[in-house]
């Protein structure tokens, strides 16, 4: 193998966790979100897997994500560009049927005149402001967007008409996602008066879907839960305590693991300081396992003497520094343990289990954080 880790995604816990939130959702639609690759886990190797599971419809960040996408995609598979969209890349994005969200005239414009000149249609989600402030039509631009979408029907199909809330995950934004499906509601109505009716009415993400089900709507963006995570803790209580959801064994299952081998082994004495510095003294005779992974290969710094891993079903604690492209572990009560052994960063070995969540805790890092950060090079292989 050219790399030093290796990432293993299991299609069984996936195929498990979107049976699951399809139950979840009823007939709505679920649109897989795979924005920061596929949230670390490889957009080629997550698209086909999705689809496997029964998928159709997949949400990215940009059009360089979306230009993946559509190499490895089924023929039937939609894709739908939720942010950035440069107008100079227009032409191909209309061409190939991606849609993409609408969140100012500008872009609206700009979609209407590409289509015209392709006699073709662009597909449009229209995202208007409900209180996230971040992306999202002005209110007082919507009459005018309004105006642009009757007139110019020949050239755009309304895919959608979404909004996103501003931290469903956590109960301290209750109020605030409340206000925004309040006004949500209010918006929907306009276009239903205007005779505007889009394809699809979107505002779930994981958590809004997971405790506020009259967000589910027509469309759930579903990016984290279909991994195997809960968005908060919050969430995963609420569904723990609910009637209608409560389980015993946890729905979600991680699909992901991050492996590697054991690099070389070390001996050291009593009494002497490991790796750079100072920061840890062997306290007795040690045997120490080098692992071929740092911070470069998205093993945090901060670690550094509080992470661990596991290697034949036991666990090994950091030891010392990450350094840029090594770090090593204390195997002294792993008796056997040898170049070449497994080890596994996240995942499961033996009866043992390496959280993504454990692991962020000590590194400060959410879920999301730590996923989409592990690094695109290394390869990512399904099991
Ligand atoms: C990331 C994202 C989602 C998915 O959020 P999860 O919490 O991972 O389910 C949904 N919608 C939009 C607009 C997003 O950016």
């Amino acid at each position: 193998m050219l790399s030093s880790s290796w990432i293993e995604l299991d299609q069984a816990a996936l195929t498990k966790n979107i049976r699951y939130l399809k139950k979840r959702i009823g007939t709505a639609v679920f649109l897989s979100v795979i924005k920061g690759n596929a949230y670390g886990h490889g957009i080629e190797q997550f698209i086909p897997m999705a689809e496997s599971a029964g998928i159709g419809h997949f949400g990215v960040y940009d059009a360089q994500e979306a230009y993946r996408a559509l190499q490895v995609k089924a023929e039937n598979t939609h894709i739908v560009i939720m942010g950035m969209l440069d107008e100079d890349q227009m032409d191909w994005v209309i061409q190939s049927d991606v849609a993409f969200v609408v969140f100012t005239l500008d872009r609206l414009k700009a979609a209407i005149a590409e289509a015209k000149k392709q006699k073709k249609k662009a597909l449009i989600h229209l995202e208007p402001e409900t209180g996230m402030y971040r992306t999202g039509i002005e209110e007082c631009e919507i009459p005018e967007a309004m105006d642009l979408i009757k007139k110019n029907g020949r050239y755009l199909k309304l895919e959608g008409f979404c909004t996103h809330y501003a931290g469903a995950e956590s109960i301290a934004n209750y109020l605030r996602t409340q206000n925004q499906y309040q006004l949500f509601e209010r918006l929907k109505k306009d276009f239903r008066r205007k005779g505007i009716t889009p394809q699809y009415y979107h505002s779930a993400c994981s958590a809004a879907a997971l405790i506020y089900p009259y967000t589910i709507m027509d469309m759930v963006r579903f990016g984290i839960a279909q991994y195997g995570y809960w968005p908060s803790m919050e969430v995963k209580m609420n569904n723990l305590l609910s009637e209608q959801a409560k389980f015993t064994r946890d729905p979600l299952k991680a699909v992901l693991s991050w492996k590697s081998r054991i690099m070389s082994i070390k001996s050291v004495p009593k009494g002497n300081f490991v790796n750079y510095g100072t920061t840890y003294l062997s306290t007795k005779n040690m045997c120490l396992a080098t692992i071929p992974i740092g911070y470069h290969q998205g093993y945090s710094k901060s670690l550094s003497n509080s992470g661990y891993v596991l290697i034949k079903g036991r666990k090994a604690e950091v030891v010392g520094s990450i350094n840029m492209n090594m770090f090593m572990v204390d195997v002294s009560n792993i008796p056997g343990a040898k170049a070449g052994d497994e080890v596994v960063l996240i995942g499961k070995q033996g009866d043992l289990n390496i959280t993504v969540s454990s692991f962020a805790e000590l590194t400060k890092m959410v879920n999301y954080e730590l996923l989409a950060r592990l690094p695109y090079q290394i390869p990512r292989t399904k099991v």
